[in-house]
């Protein structure tokens, strides 16, 4: 690290050179990419059941949709668009048409409840839909609540869907490309994804063209040694969240790498199609590694053409990632590092020196800092800090939050991302604590303060508090802490219940309900979380 003596501020820089990155949209960078234009007439997705996509065909048919969505639908540029869908073979065409018809996309969890999917709409200012055919139903009474007539509901595919009109008809002649100014490509989003932050509700991640373009080249450039053209890689990653789509759907084409997408993933269908396609990289979340380090079916099933495994979006202990490159000695155990703002991918371990623990190097064109929070000084050389991050991959703010993205970002460009992390001196991150209220269960988010509100619906519960438990499987599991009206009678089972007919699935309180008295709190309202883990933590002791 570079320390600045007179501000006493120490900043950290990639081992990889500085890249340079056009200001271009995102289809032009991957459409020109010199490694896509190789693989034209090759598959770009293909599913389990064999349905595939080619590079060409996403090129094409993105173009017919962008020219139905400006002309037949009436889109303006800007216009923001929910997608809520399972992984499938036409998420790329869908992404791709409206980003060319120059739309802003609001991907939606496919495991949300509808009162979760209109949240999303309402809050990100949708005014069309675009649902998977298994999410009709669900989507039909979302888009009702978020106020989006039936006129701008459209299900993927070619066939009507119980009353919902099939994308199909949308497609028409490929009009010319929607320009961009420099400027927008920098200030407008190209996507609205949502997160918690380090506190409250989920909240709308404003991404931009030249974000995820940047991402795209920093994510390349650390990984171009390892795979390329005419290779396959498969994953466990959905679409809607960052990591998916980024990875997936922009820097895999832009590699020209084949992708195989499983829509409802199960561990045994991920082996067959592993056996089968002989991918070379697979971008998974850590309790599917804990699967391939520990369960027996993987001695059954040929792994032999990966060479790579990338984990990402929760914490790898080095245990584990020891464990599974004794199991499985010819494939490299790499780490991923991000979050939604940082679009996604803030550091990636390298093929040749990835370290077991580490969560990676930061990426090219970014710089770190580790911060104390309480005093708000750079940490020493060795010691633990709160993680700043700045770069071309920084989100441009939280939507419609001037106050909640003044404190997530400096006014020099600084992200506190809320993760507490100690950088060795080879550059190597670990990331040992989590700052920040969020709980992450298999991967996925699941924001307290949401969940809080949920409880507090229930006649019976006067206060509630939820935090995350360490489970070895799943990273965290979310439990509750509830104090009940006066002379009130509920059992754990019914909260539980009550909760999961409101959540999406990782949502749910797996970790159980507690009853108690009250709820640690600051003078200020604000709900003592750390208190409140360690006391859970002395209960879990004593059990
Ligand atoms: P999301 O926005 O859903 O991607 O969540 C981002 C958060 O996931 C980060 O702030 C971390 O707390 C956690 N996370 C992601 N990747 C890792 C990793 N490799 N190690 C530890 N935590 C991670």
């Amino acid at each position: 690290p570079r320390l600045y003596p007179e501000t006493n501020i120490m900043i950290y820089t990639p081992a990889l050179p500085e890249i340079e990155i056009p200001v271009v949209d995102i289809p032009t960078l991957i459409f020109n990419s010199e490694h896509y234009q190789k693989v034209l007439s090759q598959p770009l997705m293909t599913d389990t059941l064999g349905e595939y996509l080619t590079f060409e065909d996403l090129i094409q048919d993105s173009g017919s949709l962008a020219g139905g969505v400006r002309k037949t639908l009436g889109l303006k540029k800007w216009d923001v668009v929910g997608v809520y869908a399972l992984n499938n073979i036409d998420f790329p065409y869908v992404v791709y048409g409206l980003l060319r018809a120059g739309c802003t996309i609001s991907p939606i969890n496919a495991a949300y409840t509808h009162e979760e999917v209109a949240f999303q709409l309402k809050d990100s200012g949708a005014i069309a839909l675009i649902v998977d055919p298994l999410l009709v139903p669900r989507a039909k009474v979302a888009a009702q609540l978020a106020g989006i007539p039936a006129s701008h509901v459209f299900v993927m595919g070619d066939a009507e869907v119980d009353g919902v009109q099939p994308l199909s008809g949308l497609m028409d002649e490929p009009m010319d490309p929607v320009e961009f100014t420099q400027e927008e490509l920098k200030t407008k989003p190209a996507y609205l994804t949502y997160s918690s932050g380090t506190t409250g509700r989920s909240k709308g991640v404003v991404t931009s063209h030249y974000n995820v373009v940047s991402n795209v080249l920093q994510m390349y450039q650390t990984m171009k040694l390892a795979t390329g053209p005419g290779e396959s890689c498969t994953g466990a990653l959905p679409f809607t969240h960052m990591y998916g789509l980024v990875a997936m759907l922009h820097t895999a084409p832009y590699m020209g790498v084949h992708v195989i997408t499983i829509p409802k993933f199960d561990f045994a269908t991920m082996l067959k199609v592993i056996s089968k396609v002989k991918p070379t990289t697979l971008y998974l979340v850590p309790p599917i590694m804990i699967g391939l380090a520990k369960h027996p079916a993987v001695a059954m099933a040929d792994l032999s053409s990966v060479k790579y495994i990338i984990s990402g979006a929760a914490p790898l202990s080095a245990e584990l990632s020891q464990a599974l490159t004794q199991r499985l000695p010819h494939i490299k155990v790499m780490q991923g590092y991000g979050l939604t703002e940082t679009s996604p991918v803030a550091a990636l371990s390298m093929p040749e020196t990835a370290v077991h623990g580490s969560a990676g190097m930061l990426v090219p064109n970014s710089e770190a800092r580790l911060v104390d929070p309480e005093t708000g000084l750079d940490v020493p050389k060795g010691e633990r800090g709160e993680l700043w991050l700045r770069g071309p991959h920084i989100m441009l703010r939280y939507l419609n939050l001037p106050e909640t993205t003044a404190e997530a970002l400096t006014a020099d460009g600084y992200f506190r991302t809320g993760d507490i992390a100690t950088i060795d001196e080879h550059g190597n991150i670990f990331i040992v604590d989590r700052l920040k209220e969020l709980v992450k269960y298999a991967g996925l988010q699941v924001p307290p303060a949401e969940l809080e509100a949920k409880l507090l619906t229930h006649s019976k519960i006067a206060d509630a508090a939820v935090i995350g438990i360490p489970d070895d499987i799943s990273g965290e599991l979310p439990l509750a802490y509830v104090v009940l009206q006066p002379g009130a009678e509920i059992t754990e089972k019914e909260i539980q219940d009550y909760i999961a007919e409101r959540v999406a699935d990782h949502k749910q309180l797996r970790g159980g309900v507690i009853f108690t008295d009250a709820v640690p709190k600051a003078p200020s309202g604000k709900i003592l979380r750390r208190v409140l883990r360690e006391k859970d933590a002395a209960r879990r002791a004593a059990l």
